[in-house]
């Protein structure tokens, strides 16, 4: 039987679309418009290459014929300025908002600014799907909005108190789509991300993630740190997946419309099982990591534990992951060998 979103990828390459990525330079956002443009897409992305980069768009240039390639257009713009928005947003059929600073550490270090783009950008792109009467808004929402709720597996409905200003910023995102929907009829869909991995995550700077930043680590002989004890816990998704409940949102019935999914895959990985199954894969490309991981101190405004109950997502959008944790990492390492070797 044909997945829903093998049928959505046939639609839409039967008669395609006019779609905006906004933070089409950092990963998921490459990821997306790559994607997009392979299915013969008309593209507009959106980028301030605050923590997104040029070298991810040539990459997905080289990637595509060069007719793919022409059907995307790139506005260098903030999501903070209302007027580029509506530029952004002006003939657009679907809006993937991924534009956002990401990190519970950054939100910490500097909350006005993650205030800003994270809730006053995200207002700003609201009201331009609006105005511009998109059929979705598809946004980036976060596994962190389930803050201190114990729970295990995580279920939409059950969210606790947010642990970090990067949480208030994602849940308030969440309540601004709602409150759209009642009042103006914007349809949007919010995509509560899981630990996201994949080709093109940034494996540099302070606020890295961490399979990027240990594979990194592990390539260049340098100490791979856990935070805690390293039973820390998470429901790492690739990228793919990510992909997939981005379209299939965009594209829901009404009833799968107005609501946030988790997106992951419902399994639980820990720190120390991550580090083994990194140090595994490196080796089948010849890179021997033979160091110890170094254990610190566990991080401010971190969840203990995080495990998504997908059934939501599976039921009304016809999500099914197609990558485990393991396969994707299959798929993401000889890209990072490449990059970083
Ligand atoms: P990323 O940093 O690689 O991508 C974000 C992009 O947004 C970057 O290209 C950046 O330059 C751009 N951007 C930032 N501020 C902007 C502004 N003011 N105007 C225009 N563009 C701006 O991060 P990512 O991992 O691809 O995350 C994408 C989205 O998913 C974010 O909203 C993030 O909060 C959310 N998310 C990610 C994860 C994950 O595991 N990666 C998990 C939960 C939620």
């Amino acid at each position: 039987m044909t997945s829903r979103y093998e049928q959505i990828q046939q639609e839409l390459l039967a008669n395609p679309r006019k779609w905006l990525v906004t933070g089409c330079a950092g990963f998921i956002g490459s990821n997306l418009t790559e994607t997009l443009l392979r299915l013969n897409q008309t593209v507009v992305g959106l980028d301030n290459f605050a923590t997104g980069y040029q070298h991810n768009l040539d990459e997905v240039q080289t990637s595509l014929d060069a007719a793919q390639w022409a059907r995307f257009t790139f506005i260098e713009g903030d999501i903070r300025q209302p007027e580029t928005c509506a530029r952004a947003a002006t003939g657009v059929d679907y809006i993937l908002h991924q534009a956002a600073l990401g990190s519970v550490p950054r939100s910490i270090a500097d909350p006005v600014t993650t205030n800003g783009v994270n809730i006053s950008g995200f207002l700003n792109m609201l009201v331009a799907a609006r105005d511009a009467k998109v059929s979705a808004f598809v946004f980036a929402a976060s596994s962190s909005t389930y803050g201190d709720h114990p729970a295990l597996p995580k279920v939409e409905d059950q969210i606790g108190k947010p642990l970090s200003p990067y949480a208030v910023t994602k849940y308030v995102n969440e309540l601004y789509a709602d409150v759209f929907a009642r009042t103006y009829g914007l349809g949007s869909v919010g995509l509560r991300y899981f630990n996201v991995f994949g080709k093109r995550q940034d494996p540099d700077g302070a606020y890295a993630a961490v399979i990027p930043k240990w594979i990194a680590a592990m390539i260049r002989g340098d100490d791979v740190q856990i935070n805690g004890d390293g039973e820390t816990s998470r429901d790492f998704c690739f990228v793919e997946n990510a992909v997939q409940a981005n379209l299939l949102a965009a594209t829901a019935s009404s009833e799968g419309l107005n609501q946030v999914y988790n997106v992951a895959v419902s399994a639980r990985t820990s720190l120390n099982i991550l580090f083994e199954q990194l140090a595994s894969i490196l080796a089948k490309h010849e890179i021997q990591y033979g160091k110890s991981p170094v254990y610190r101190d566990f991080r401010a405004g971190d969840v203990r534990h995080s495990q998504a109950d997908i059934s939501k997502a599976q039921k009304l959008l016809g999500y099914a992951p197609t990558h485990t944790i393991a396969q994707g990492l299959e798929v993401a390492m000889p890209w990072y060998v490449k990059f970083l070797k």
